[in-house]
């Protein structure tokens, strides 16, 4: 789960970490009220979204000339106007694809005066089962370019969530930045309250780009973005509480709705699995057979005739879809149960899609009955192998 840069600042503030003083705002007089309560003379207003790039992001109502979504502003008048150019506008940036985002909430900070700009983040790196602590001296808003042109630019630490952080990785950390002195200490202590946040949160990851060193001598976070991992939200719920639902796709929010794992992916064939293995492997034999999933979808041991229902609504909710597999295999469920619900479903769904439906398990035999007396024109399929092939061949045929 994602959260805003706003939201993240707030978690971090409350370990110790250092971040410019700002407020959210969800209106143009919000925004101004918030510049009113920092000291001024320079603002900053920011988009939030849940997409970095914003700097160098354009808005489509805008034009190709306009300033981007994020603004240093001089004056009061000078931070309504940003307000008024960013709120309900659609933001394009490297990191939103072409659609962009809607901007519904921005943040108005006080403006740093900014020396260096630097870069830092964390993340769980399954290669080694650790937490990588990243760093180069390069930040700013093209870290994507230094780690593609100049990877030599930047350094990776690895801290063993056993031994914890140690002072020797916070030295190493100050030593990747180059940083002398007091900016040597506090980069030691920063990376340290970065790390304990991190666990603490229980984070997949934590990028601040930049972290800036100001020219009054400080080290602070000026743009974060932080990720959490869903499996440990329940531990969380303050965190949980931050989710943002119009930044993610409607379909999966709707799917959570209904204890689905769903995951759009970009192939035409729906794909409707219990459990997620087989869910895997179904998307894999797909892909054998030349053609892609349109989506992961676990329904759960225990589907029930709502459950199957919610889930051919959600895959036929997307448009790219131009064939469905059924995939299930009735162990605690019974086949004949399941057969049921995608009757049901499919006429309630109107079903306009070839649908190919594979069952193996308990009442197998039971359960193909009530599909071939559906009156449906679902394709029954006997193994894997066949049900990809069928509607591979199904949605060729179709096109
Ligand atoms: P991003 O474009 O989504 O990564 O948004 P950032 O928050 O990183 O802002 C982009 C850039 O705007 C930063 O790299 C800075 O160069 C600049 N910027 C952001 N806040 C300030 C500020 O307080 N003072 C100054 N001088 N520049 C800022
Ligand atoms: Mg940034």
């Amino acid at each position: 789960m994602n959260i805003h840069e706003y939201q993240a600042k707030e978690l971090l503030a409350k370990f110790g970490v250092g971040v410019p003083a700002g407020h959210a705002a969800l209106t143009v007089e919000e925004a101004v009220e918030a510049a009113k309560k920092l000291p001024g003379p320079l603002y900053v207003v920011k988009a939030q979204i849940h997409a970095g790039g914003r700097g160098k992001g354009k808005f489509k109502e805008l034009g190709p000339d306009a300033k981007g979504g994020v603004r240093l502003a001089k004056t009061l008048d000078d931070v309504k106007q940003d307000a008024e150019d960013m709120l309900g506008n659609t933001l394009v940036t490297v990191q939103t694809g072409d659609a962009g985002k809607q901007v519904n909430r921005l943040y108005v900070t006080d403006g740093v005066d900014i020396a260096e700009e630097y870069y830092l983040s964390m993340l769980v790196d399954r290669a080694t089962g650790r937490v990588a602590l990243i760093v180069s001296t390069e930040g700013g808003m093209d870290i994507e370019e230094v780690a593609h042109s100049t990877p030599e630019k930047i350094t990776t630490i690895t801290i063993d969530p056993a031994e914890g952080f140690m002072p020797h990785h916070g030295r190493a950390v100050a030593f990747a930045l180059n940083l002398d002195g007091e900016l040597n200490k506090q980069a030691q202590k920063l990376s340290k309250q970065l790390y304990e946040a991190f666990m603490a949160l229980d984070c997949e990851m934590l990028e601040i780009n930049p972290l800036v060193e100001t020219k009054d001598g400080n080290l602070l976070v000026l743009d974060t973005k932080m990720s959490f991992d869903g499996n440990a939200l329940f531990r969380h719920p303050d965190v949980a509480a931050l989710r943002d639902e119009t930044e993610e796709d409607p379909a999966e929010v709707e799917a959570s709705e209904y204890d689905l794992a769903y995951i759009k992916l970009d192939g035409n064939i729906g794909c409707m699995v219990n459990g997620a293995g087989l869910a895997m492997a179904t998307m894999d034999i797909i892909k054998l057979n030349g053609a892609f999933p349109a989506n992961f979808l676990d329904v759960g041991g225990g589907a029930t005739t709502e459950k199957v229902t919610a889930a051919f609504k959600i895959i036929l909710s997307d448009p790219a879809v131009e064939g469905i597999l059924v995939n299930i295999f009735g162990g605690i469920m019974k086949c004949d149960i399941i057969a049921d619900g995608i009757v049901a479903a499919a006429k309630e769904v109107n079903l306009s899609v070839p649908l190919v439906v594979r069952l193996e398990g308990t009442n197998v035999e039971k359960g193909k009955e009530i599909l071939a007396n559906s009156g449906l024109p679902i394709v029954p399929a006997d193994d894997l192998g066949d049900a990809a092939k069928k509607i591979v061949a199904q949605v060729k045929e179709a096109a």
